[in-house]
């Protein structure tokens, strides 16, 4: 198989069964810089029986193996992979920013974090611990956690590597076989990964497939499949939403890790010069398309005017531009696709509130070849506005304010989603009563964007269901066994 070593064009094949093939439609779907419009490499335009095939396989597998009765086996296969990646990772960091548009510098901290998630689920394969327990004179039970059996990982395009290893590395830890759809912005850096999974011997041959193409097509396939135990899938709520219908052929466990419009609550006693940056930061980064970007800005009155100045020189001060410089501090948006969306919520932006900063298509020079949108900041916004209600994904803050303590939670929690949230104070009562209010999966105090393999994450109402990280996170992809003796 070809390797990518710059940007020159390569094809990446589905890997099914321990093996490199290519898709019966014997057709390529193209994967391009975001930054220069360039062709990164060509990937397989999956058909259904492609997926069918990977399916099929994995389910043997799984069936035919002792994959899922050998956790050190699964140790040495996530271990090895951690490090073959840690090999590798300026030359997968560079695939990543050249596929999906992010800076090098969110390109090695993404690919730092696939390590060590994979290093924490390789130990924690080893400590799947059940429980026993007496239950009447005689008999006794074993309550014992084991694989599902063949899960689907759906995974999307903004965080391609890391959210595709977040979910892979427990469902493999728990001794599940897997087969990965990635998102058609993002195949490069997918099979790239799958190039250094199939280089570790410890791997159980077909245990892991990965196959490319369209989401309606090969997604929905595999969300309908009944050979599929259950479908972990990150991405778009609406998505989200015609996964749980398909789940329903044969009644599929599902991990849903889906969409955010997570708030920043500043109140006047907080340490302005730790939050500009890191609020600044929270929405900017990735250029905004990141599921927990801080997208709501709900500060006090006292101290609205200086956080929006602030904010602003922060954003203006920002270099926007393709994301393979180390001095680059926001790259372009991933599609032509997700730039006139961007765009056009700005515009919205435009007529609900008034546009601080920002708020327009870069243009000019090399900024004419990509997809750059400057970064956006909008105030004087209501709650019903659009630009606070709904996920644009993109790099525009919004701005509202408020009074009291009590406001600040009503405004924190009036959104359909649950995923993050940011409380700036230094009253740690404050702080505890904001906490434990505020209906979301996460929630910083005096920091953002702080993620660890040990720490579960997730969303509360439309922005998910179930947990991924930490030992909750694992146990997402086990099942629970009683096993029950009676003595005579
Ligand atoms: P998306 O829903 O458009 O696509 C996600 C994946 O689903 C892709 O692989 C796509 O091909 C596939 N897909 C599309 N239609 C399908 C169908 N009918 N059946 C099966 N699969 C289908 O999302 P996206 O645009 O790739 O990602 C952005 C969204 O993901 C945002 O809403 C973001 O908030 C969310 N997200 C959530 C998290 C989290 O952890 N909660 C993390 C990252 C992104």
């Amino acid at each position: 198989m070809a390797t990518l070593t710059n940007s020159k064009q390569v094809i990446y094949y589905n890997y099914i069964n321990g093996e490199w093939t290519d898709s019966s439609s014997k057709e390529l779907l193209e994967s391009k810089n975001p930054a220069t419009g360039e062709v990164v490499g060509y990937a397989q335009n999956s058909t259904v029986q492609d997926v069918k095939q990977a399916i099929d396989t994995v389910f043997h597998a799984f069936n035919q193996s002792d994959w899922g009765y050998n956790p050190k086996r699964r140790y040495n296969a996530l271990l090895g992979l951690a490090q073959l990646m840690e090999e590798n990772i300026e030359h997968l960091a560079r695939v990543l920013t050249m596929e999906q548009g992010k800076t090098i510098r969110e390109s090695r901290q993404e690919l730092t974090g696939c390590i060590d998630t994979l290093k924490y689920f390789a130990g924690a394969a080893r400590t799947i611990f059940g429980r026993s327990i007496q239950l009447e004179p005689n008999n006794f039970g074993v309550i014992a956690k084991e694989p599902i059996g063949v899960v689907g990982i759906i995974c999307p395009w903004n965080w391609p590597a890391l959210l595709m290893i977040r979910e892979l590395a427990p469902a493999l830890a728990a001794g599940n076989g897997v087969i990965v759809k990635p998102a058609s912005l993002t195949p490069a850096i997918s099979v790239e990964i799958f190039k250094l999974i199939d280089q570790v011997p410890d791997f159980t041959k077909g245990i892991v497939s990965i196959v490319t193409g369209p989401g309606r097509a090969i997604g929905a396939a595999m969300g309908k499949s009944k050979k599929i135990d259950m479908i972990s899938f990150t991405g778009d709520t609406s998505t989200g939403k015609t996964i749980m219908e398909m789940a329903t052929s044969n009644i599929k466990k599902l991990a849903l890790e889906l969409g955010g419009k997570s708030p920043n609550v500043v109140f006047p006693d907080a340490n302005l010069d730790k939050a500009i940056p890191l609020i600044g930061r929270s929405i900017f980064i990735s250029a905004g398309q990141i599921c927990m970007a801080g997208s709501r800005l709900l500060v006090h009155k006292s101290i609205k005017d200086e956080v929006v100045f602030r904010l602003k020189q922060y954003a203006e001060n920002l270099q926007v531009g393709n994301g393979i410089h180390e001095t680059t501090d926001m790259g372009p948006v991933a599609s032509q696709s997700q730039l006139d969306l961007v765009a056009e919520y700005s515009e919205i932006g435009r007529r609900e509130g008034k546009i601080i900063t920002g708020g327009y298509r870069l243009t000019g020079g090399d900024y004419d070849k990509g997809y750059f949108f400057a970064p956006t900041i909008i105030d004087e916004l209501a709650s019903s506005c659009r630009v606070v209600r709904e996920e644009i994904f993109g790099p525009i803050l919004a701005v509202q304010s408020f009074s009291t303590d009590e406001e600040a939670l009503v405004m924190a929690n009036d959104s359909d989603f649950g995923l993050s949230a940011g409380v700036w104070t230094t009253d740690v009562n404050r702080a505890m009563r904001m906490s434990k209010g505020i209906k979301a999966g996460t929630v910083w105090i005096n920091t953002y964007n702080k993620n660890f393999p040990e720490a579960e994450f997730g969303g509360y109402k439309q922005s998910g269901q179930g947990r991924t990280r930490g030992i909750d996170g694992l146990m997402e992809y086990c099942e629970t066994k009683h096993i029950h003796f009676e003595i005579d």
